[in-house]
């Protein structure tokens, strides 16, 4: 099977089913002895759900419409139903699976028997039961995200296989080792993907059919770099790739050497190579490979997964953590990027656009409490070492002013309670939208830096969402439209005199490095396994050299002739 690979190595392991997706849930043996413990778990997810729904309708506001009442009734003799009540424990006692399974599977019979119903309200009626079963999936997971099979030890040969992740499901395998992920839904430069990346483990995404071809437990090459998953493999192919896997080991091993060069040209120019991160933990990966800064702290990250909002000091604590373990080196933290693919527990969007919904520095700007909250707690950390803040999906410069008087009443509050911060934090704009880049020069003297967000400046240029996979195959960072665009935000910026980073997924590609040099960039921010390899092309690489042929790209539409000048930059 082939998909778009996203995090390179290669994994050989045993495949695990899972998924977020609400109605798809995972399947696993639960052993005998545990059975009884299994039911009473359906038992006890019936009782929560009658009793939501029983406190529901005693609570119902006379304002409510009188559907209400009937609703909730029918719900509850949805719930009260054999097929759905009873039947899913008989099926975990023969079948030995796990609740949730039996509860699907009960679902699936049930669904199909209303399908042979022509009975235009009956057939309606689908959707109530769907939602009681999603209620009762609730009560038994917990939330509606991802959760391990119980015994999960061992994970380090466990392959993920899914039909589609969320960033927040994703986030919690860090938790488990495992072997390595694929997924037959997602794009490249997905969050999804993203957050793939900063596992270290082998990923594949956009398989399409693995879910349905892999069995539970079958066994799996993984071979990330290619983006191919090998299914039951010979004796042979096996052999094969426990070969590559060990000289991909070895490579990464001789990489290692370079974490403590300095990242200069030939032309003895030094470029910051700096990493992203989602989390605090990942400050260890980011000393591990020798970056000199953190260009991006994607913070909406400590907002997933969880029951309520990180107050103040919870997230001063995470952001001064990060800094005090940076020690001095630059730490750019940006302002929660929430909306679109990545959103609070139970405040999915609603809009049927959700990346050009409220999203990033928009969703900041209609919560001025959550807002507030966040800046102040990066202040406060920015007294403990080099803080930075970096504001998301700029795109007018009112919204720009409007964020600037936010850190103004931020600094104040802090003034107002003495508390120290660095007065001279500098304030970053990210721009990741054509009309932001197109529009630079309204925003860029009010800034004291820029980054440059490839991920979204390619989705919104090119018109393809970064999520789906059935369009990835057009996602092109050599479009001349996107190159153009690029140049001009750094050469913008050069002339502005202002500092200017590239944090997108292009940062960390070995094949973009030289052109990106040549287009006068000279500080990139990527995930931490990347850096090495980056750095050893830009050792490798000549300013004087690169800069002529990558003006000379960009006066060239033909994107074969386009390709064909890439590789001989690269050459
Ligand atoms: C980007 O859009 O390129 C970026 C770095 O931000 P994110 O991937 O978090 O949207
Ligand atoms: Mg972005």
């Amino acid at each position: 099977m082939h998909g778009i690979p996203v995090s390179g190595g290669i994994a050989i392991g045993h495949a695990h089913l899972v998924s977020h997706a609400k109605l798809e849930v995972a399947h696993y043996v639960v052993p005998q002895q545990q059975i009884a413990e299994e039911s009473a778990r359906f038992a006890a997810a019936l009782e929560t759900v009658r009793a939501d729904l029983e406190e529901l309708r005693s609570q119902i506001p006379p304002s409510a419409p009188r559907e209400f009442e009937s609703f909730l009734n029918l719900h509850l003799m949805i719930l009260d139903d054999a097929t759905l009540s009873k039947a899913p424990r008989q099926i975990i006692e023969t079948e030995h699976c796990n609740a949730e399974w039996a509860l699907k599977v009960q679902m699936d019979a049930l669904l199909g028997q209303f399908d042979q119903i022509e009975d235009a309200y009956l057939n309606e009626r689908k959707a109530d039961v769907i939602q009681v079963v999603e209620r009762l999936l609730k009560a038994l997971l917990g939330h509606p995200g991802y959760v391990p099979p119980p015994a999960m030890g061992g994970g380090e040969r466990l392959i993920l296989v899914a039909r589609d992740l969320s960033p927040a499901d994703v986030i919690q395998f860090r938790q488990h080792q495992l072997a390595s992920f694929i997924t037959d839904l997602g794009g490249a430069t997905s969050h999804t993907a993203i957050v793939a990346r900063s596992l270290n483990i082998p990923s594949i995404v956009a398989l399409h059919h693995a879910r349905q071809l892999i069995r539970e437990n079958e066994l799996l090459i993984v071979d990330g770099t290619q983006g191919m998953v090998v299914v039951d493999p010979d004796p042979q192919a096996l052999a094969e790739y426990k070969l590559r896997q060990h000289q991909w080991e070895l490579e990464r091993q001789k990489l290692k050497r370079l974490r403590d060069t300095r990242a200069t040209t030939l032309d003895q120019v030094e470029i910051e190579l700096q990493a992203n991160i989602e989390l605090p933990d990942d400050v260890e990966q980011v000393r591990e490979y020798g970056a000199t800064g953190i260009g991006l702290f994607r913070t909406e990250f400590l907002f997933l997964n969880r029951d309520g909002l990180p107050d103040e000091d919870e997230q001063f604590e995470a952001y001064r953590r990060v800094v005090r373990e940076m020690d001095g080196l630059p730490v750019t933290v940006r302002t929660y990027d929430l909306g679109a693919d990545k959103h609070i527990n139970g405040n999915e969007p609603t809009g049927a656009n959700p990346a050009l919904g409220l999203r990033a520095i928009r969703l900041s700007l209609t919560e001025p409490q959550m807002f507030l909250a966040q800046l102040c707690a990066m202040l406060r950390a920015s007294h403990y070492g080099k803080l930075k803040i970096l504001i998301p999906m700029l795109m007018s410069v009112s919204e720009l002013n409007q964020t600037l008087n936010y850190i103004a009443q931020a600094r104040q509050n802090l003034e107002d309670r003495h508390i120290a911060y660095d007065r001279g934090v500098e304030i970053g704009g990210m721009i990741e939208i054509p009309a932001a880049a197109l529009a630079l020069n309204t925003f860029v003297s009010k800034l004291d830096f820029l980054s440059i967000g490839t991920n979204d400046l390619i989705q919104y240029t090119l018109a393809l969402d970064r999520t789906d996979d059935t369009v990835s195959h057009l996602y092109d960072p050599l479009h001349p439209a996107v190159l153009n665009l690029i140049s001009h935000i750094i050469r913008s910026a050069n002339k502005a005199g202002k500092p200017i980073a590239l944090c997108g997924e292009m940062a960390g590609d070995v094949q973009l490095t030289r052109l990106l040099l040549g287009f006068g960039l000279r500080q990139f921010s990527m995930h931490p396994s990347r850096l090495l390899e980056v750095k050893q092309q830009v050792l490798q690489s000549s300013l004087r050299e690169a800069a002529p042929q990558a003006s000379k790209m960009l006066r060239t539409d033909d994107p074969d002739k386009l390709r064909a000048m890439l590789a001989r930059l690269n050459a």
